[in-house]
């Protein structure tokens, strides 16, 4: 039977008090007006802009719809290319897939397991039209150089940045790098709005843009323009979205600690590799703000034990790890007959979503279990017997 109560899973939402949600919500049961751009959507959609220090933002159902819209947005040619990354959640790539485009991987950085940027533009060919890397796990891609690349061949630079709430690059928001960048607000994220997700851009048209696709590409009452969808955050999100971020401060400090701990017990172990540290100084010549998302480590051969065996011994003690991002996306299931092979078009990304596992991190998981979490993998690997 499993032991719910000493169970520690990977993630545990973030939630304001009940009572801080009801006086939130109060105020529908006067207005009635539940969805539709309300009061509280158009409230959240301000006070983000601010957080994120971004000059245009479109909220959206989740996150996933946000990459949907804004890729629909651009009006690509149907078959043109979309250089990607395979480490990613299923979504990036859906989103490309779905707007009938055709992903084209390119390997990934073996320290921040972002995009290699050195490596796009060997990818560029005339059918490109755009290069969408992913912040991974709250890692800052190498925003510089791929605006070089994409400026260079004219092509559109859309970041999926749902791991990368509130991070600052060189003091500047994420939002602002590229000509999009996605957010997610789900549930497991750092900032959740149940369900959520937005859009940032500077350039207005294209807000304009994927405004009118998430409200079914109405103009008005007798003019509908465009087949578009239905995109709408609810206002009852929304208010979970305004509380949330009056305590997002409070709840990355405490994430800043787990991560601390981590590092703490892990660094220097022989076999564990782990992700840049931002506190320590720049990283791939940026200053970073970073979020403290995730935690991966990545188990070498040194370790002596492999990612599946230190994956089942916290199984076994009721701990629940996740093997983030395995498969990579060039080996699902859904796109088998694309002929992708993964080890030979992306070798770094196969090497390391065999040996990565993100172990649990939450705001209010204690310090204390942070160090049995450790204790139960060091005792997998070799140092430990
Ligand atoms: C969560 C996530 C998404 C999708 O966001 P949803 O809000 O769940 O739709 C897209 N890309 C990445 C990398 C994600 O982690």
């Amino acid at each position: 039977m499993i032991d719910n109560k000493n169970r520690i899973l990977v993630t545990r939402s973030s939630m304001p008090s009940l009572d801080e949600y009801i006086e939130e919500i109060r105020e529908l049961w006067d207005s009635h007006w539940l969805t539709n751009m309300g009061k509280k959507h158009n409230q959240l959609a301000d006070e983000l802009k601010k957080y994120l220090g971004v000059t245009g933002l479109e909220l959206l159902v989740n996150g996933h719809a946000a990459l949907e819209f804004t890729i629909q947005s651009f009006d690509f040619a149907p078959g043109s290319e979309v250089i990607t990354t395979p480490f990613t959640f299923a979504s990036t790539v859906h989103s490309i897939v779905r707007n009938n485009l055709t992903p084209v991987f390119c390997d990934i950085d073996p320290d921040t397991y972002c995009l290699n940027a050195d490596q796009v533009e060997a990818l560029i060919t005339d059918k490109t039209v755009a290069i969408l890397p992913v912040h991974v796990y709250g890692h800052v891609c190498e925003v510089y150089k791929l605006k070089e690349v994409a400026d260079r061949h004219g092509l559109k630079l859309i970041y999926d940045a749902a791991h990368t709430f509130g991070e600052k690059v060189d003091g500047k928001g994420i939002g602002n790098f590229g000509d999009a960048s996605i957010f997610s607000f789900h549930a497991t994220k750092v900032y959740n709005t149940i369900e959520g997700g937005c859009v940032c851009f500077s350039d207005e048209e294209l807000g304009k843009k994927v405004y009118f696709l998430k409200d079914f590409g109405i103009v008005d009452e007798e003019n509908i323009t465009g087949v578009g969808a239905n995109g709408k955050m609810n206002e009852f999100a929304a208010a979970m979205g305004l509380c949330n971020l009056r305590h997002l401060k409070e709840e990355i400090d405490k994430r800043r600690e787990v991560i601390r701990r981590y590092r703490k017990n892990l660094s220097g172990v022989r076999g564990i590799k782990l992700s840049p540290d931002y506190e320590s100084g720049k990283v791939k010549g940026m200053e970073v703000e970073f979020n403290y998302a995730y935690f991966p480590v990545v188990f070498t051969d040194e370790f002596g034990a492999g990612r599946d065996q230190v994956f089942a011994k916290l199984a076994e003690n009721n701990i629940g790890a996740r093997k983030y991002f395995y498969p990579l996306i060039n080996e699902l299931k859904c796109y088998e007959d694309m002929g992708w092979s993964a080890k030979e078009q992306t070798p770094v990304a196969y090497d390391i979503s065999m040996r990565v596992l993100t172990l649990p991190l939450f705001a209010d998981l204690a310090l204390d279990d942070v160090d049995r979490i450790c204790e139960i993998i060091l005792s997998a690997g070799n140092s430990g017997g």
